[in-house]
């Protein structure tokens, strides 16, 4: 045991202790946790990562739960509004919503955290109430400069028991990849569970397990994902607490994700053929079993052998390479094929919140994209492979002149 991680022995979701091992990534640095130049390297915390199934309601999970203070605390550096794509999809869904919901000037939209309340803003053409929660300072302070109300805390059933009071019932509750952060998942849809007006709906989007098996997306698993989630799972855990999961739609942000409808039970709701479709794929798929998450760590396993043999071969023959997009996911990517500044020059990175730092395990140096001109590396490996098409669309002028882009996933190839 430590002091920086538990290891929990029950499921998160429905405290089942049958919890079966899927896959043991190793002692793992922390994902979002970037240093200062010249930090000893012993100094930079580790933790377990392994995978495990709960044999009871089929959710996948991750065994050790970091202090979240350590985690999340201090100078947590991403902000939404950073992505242009992530802007557009959430954007576009507020719209879908705003039609949908028929939302006006006597609506309350709330949103559990908002980040730097990039999707709250796009209820404010439609006359509505809106109020954001969200624990990082940075962006909460940003939101609230951009003119939406936002609480600076963590969501849980008794914060919740206080905002309905003071705010009352919301008719629209958005959570946007965060169910798979929480510590507290019951104390969570609990807290939507009193929040939610009757009529209501939330809103809630998290990345599909069997789109990061299918797409061996195994970089998405770190610490800050506690959860990973098939819409059997979420079924299950939506129903032991008074709500029903009435609809899904599958989307292609994040690698592949939910968008889940979820409602009061009490309001009977109908479910749609597309979401009972979903459920059934899944049983075929044998949800419970660990079979049925195999296939993933066999494409981990391919790009941990073949990644780091195409980045050294390159290196031999001459040539420069270096990363883009210092994301979290990049933290495992990383980490388990080995890599470190003696394979990547450095990692540029979109956000200049960033700059300047060093992302701990490698001890890789972050920059401006416009290092990628300065510098012409030959060969970009694209981290942030769920913004490949983005990235490459910025750095044309990179690639124009003469620059080539890897991609890691499923398998790592030259585009
Ligand atoms: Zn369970």
């Amino acid at each position: 045991m430590s002091d920086l991680y538990e290891i929990t022995t029950h499921c998160r979701a429905c405290q089942s202790p049958e919890l079966t091992s899927l896959h043991d990534f190793g002692m793992t640095p922390l994902a979002d946790r970037l240093v200062r130049p010249g930090t000893p390297k012993q100094s930079e915390p580790i933790a377990p990562l392994e995978l495990a199934l709960c044999n009871q309601c089929s959710l996948v999970q991750i065994t050790a739960a970091v202090d979240p203070t350590v985690l999340f605390g201090g100078d947590y550096l991403y902000f939404s509004s950073v992505s242009p794509s992530l802007l557009k999809h959430f954007t576009e869904s507020a719209q879908a919503i705003i039609q949908s919901e028929d939302i006006n000037a006597q609506s309350f939209v709330f949103e559990i955290a908002s980040n730097d309340g990039y999707m709250l803003k796009a209820f404010k053409p439609a006359g509505a109430r809106i109020l954001g929660v969200d624990p990082a300072k940075g962006p909460a302070q940003a939101a609230i400069e951009a003119g939406v109300p936002t609480v600076n805390d963590f969501f849980s059933r008794d914060l919740a028991s206080h905002l309905v009071q003071e705010h009352g019932e919301a008719d629209v509750i958005l959570a946007n990849n965060v169910l798979a952060h929480v510590y507290d998942l019951e104390g969570m849809v609990e807290g939507i569970h009193t929040m939610l007006a009757t009529t209501g709906v939330a809103v809630i989007e998290c990345p599909y397990i069997f789109d990061l098996v299918e797409g061996g997306e195994f970089d998405t698993i770190y610490h800050q994902h506690l959860c990973y989630f098939s819409a059997t799972a979420l079924d299950k855990l939506f129903e032991r607490h008074g709500l029903t999961l009435a609809d899904v739609e599958r989307t292609s942000i994040h690698g592949g994700s939910l968008r889940l409808f979820v409602r009061k039970s009490a309001s009977s709701p109908q479910r749609t053929e597309r979401l009972l479709s979903l459920l059934d794929s899944e049983a075929q798929k044998q949800v419970f079993e660990a079979t049925a998450y195999s296939s993933l760590f066999d494409l981990t396993e391919n790009v941990a052998r073949e990644l780091p043999k195409l980045i050294r071969e390159l290196r031999a023959s001459g040539a420069s390479v270096a990363g883009y997009g210092a994301a979290a996911k990049a933290t495992t990517m990383l980490a388990y094929c080995g890599l470190t500044s003696d394979d990547l020059d450095f990692i540029a990175d979109l956000n200049p919140r960033k700059h300047g730092w060093v992302m701990p395990g490698g001890e890789f140096e972050i920059t401006a994209p416009s290092t990628l001109l300065e510098r012409k590396p030959d060969y970009v490996l694209i981290l942030a492979w769920n913004f490949a098409k983005e990235i490459m669309e910025q750095q044309k002028a990179y690639s124009e002149s003469g620059g080539r882009f890897i991609i890691p996933l499923p398998e790592p190839h030259i585009v």
